[in-house]
């Protein structure tokens, strides 16, 4: 195997968006480098794993079961003072899969498709050719100053992408718009529901803050706690404090650590300039009601790959020829997200008495509605109808 000075497509980030994207564009015949700055593929891992069962037939991912940890049927969703509403249709059936393993499985499938993919390859600056971005800089298996041309950049290296700041494309990175997310991976929980995930909501927890339950398996499961980005304390410290209330962890061990930067939010109108498409956590493309991004960035990958080959076929790389993913992932996913960001922001602003009153009304087929951003206005509609029958009830006591 010989590291070339020049390809196609340089794909920096082998996470789901990186390897898939390489995969897309090696099956429309091009030549393919993805560089990853870890030593392995998929670690360390930062994810709760949670995947629906939707997005896995949407995506006609055939996760081998070795990628899978547990089959998951619902979820529980609890209010501040843990009342439950039970969410449990044919359609909310998911898996919580090993992260360690599906990023390498994912990363084989792009290999087997012709892509050539590094790990222990830091990517630290991007060349430019006038103003268009012609290549990278990057430490390549401990080698430094390595410099690699290409027609195209795909910026997928996450959170903190350096590839789409040096490249001047600006992201929507505000403290408001990204949570601190921080989980352990627990064993020997008395889990009361292993084959449904469980989701806390309140304020108690922290400013805008959620825990999740991700059962691994019958004793085990991802604990984690996402919280608003300009918080009092740290993650961790919000987290210990609701584990510490709860009789299930009494005896449980902590057997892996992880966190980071959530986006749940800050949908980006521009995810593409002159040589350089940016994709998933790094042009935000995720669920913004709870950061799940496994699948956007796979979706978003989908549309990425044809029209990077056909920018290349055509010769015409500009951020103009580029920019019909940006309209192509909007029209197919962004309006339809932008419609979630807007179910967050009103669940939000909710207090913990208000969040009481929808765990009496809320129904489990409304929240699963909601969490694909539709039936706010029924939302609001059901509650207004629901204050005014209390009001009416402490006036007239009827
Ligand atoms: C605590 C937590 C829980 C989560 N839970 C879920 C969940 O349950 N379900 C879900 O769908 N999503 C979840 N997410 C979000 C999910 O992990 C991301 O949306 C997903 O990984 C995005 O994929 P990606 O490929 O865009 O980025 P990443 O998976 O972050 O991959 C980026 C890759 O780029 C590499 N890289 C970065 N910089 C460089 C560089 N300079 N040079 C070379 N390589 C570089 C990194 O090593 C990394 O491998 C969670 C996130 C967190 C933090």
């Amino acid at each position: 195997m010989r590291i070339k000075n020049q390809y196609d497509v340089i794909v920096v980030g082998c996470g789901p968006a990186g390897s898939s994207t390489a995969k897309s564009c090696a099956e429309q015949g091009l030549d393919v480098l993805v560089l990853d700055r870890n030593l392995e593929i998929g670690t360390p891992v930062r994810c709760g794993e949670g995947i629906s069962d939707n997005s896995v037939k949407e995506l006609r991912l055939k996760i081998p079961s070795s990628c899978i940890a547990q089959k998951i049927y619902g979820a529980v969703a609890y209010s501040p003072s843990e009342k439950s509403v039970h969410i449990k249709f044919p359609g909310t059936k998911g898996y919580i899969i090993e992260r360690k393993m599906f990023d390498k499985w994912l990363a084989k499938q792009s290999s087997l498709a012709g892509a050539t993919i590094i790990a222990h390859s830091n990517v630290v600056d991007i060349i430019k050719k006038g103003d268009y971005v012609a290549g990278v800089k990057a430490e390549i298996l401990g080698e430094q100053n390595r410099e690699i041309s290409s027609s195209i950049v795909v910026a997928a290296d996450g959170v903190e992408s350096l590839v789409l700041r040096k490249s001047g494309i600006k992201s929507e990175k505000k403290p408001l718009l990204v949570d601190s997310g921080y989980q352990y991976e627990m064993e020997n929980i008395k889990l009361k529901h292993p084959s449904l995930i469980e989701l806390y909501f309140g304020n108690k927890i922290a400013k805008r803050g959620y825990v999740w339950v991700f059962p691994k398996s019958k004793t085990s499961a991802n604990v984690g706690i996402g919280i608003a980005g300009a918080s009092e304390r740290s993650a961790k410290a919000y987290l210990d404090e609701w584990i510490a209330k709860h009789e299930m962890f009494e005896n449980a061990s902590i057997i892996e650590v992880n966190g980071g930067c959530i986006p749940v939010g800050g949908l980006m109108k521009n995810m593409t300039g002159n040589g350089i498409i940016g994709i998933g956590d790094a042009v935000n493309q995720v669920n913004p009601i709870h950061g799940g991004g496994i699948a956007e960035s796979i979706k978003a990958s989908r549309i990425a790959g044809p029209i990077i080959a056909s920018a290349i076929k055509k010769g015409d790389v500009s951020g103009k020829f580029l920019a019909r993913y940006d309209r192509e992932w909007w029209d197919k996913y962004g309006n339809k997200l932008k419609n979630v960001e807007k179910v967050r922001e009103y669940f939000e602003k909710l207090t913990d008495d208000q969040l009481e009153d929808l765990a009496d009304i809320l129904s489990g087929d409304i929240l699963v509605e909601l969490s694909h951003g539709k039936s706010l206005a029924k939302l609001i509609q059901l509650y207004a109808r629901f204050k005014a029958k209390g009001i009416k009830r402490k006036l007239f006591g009827k």
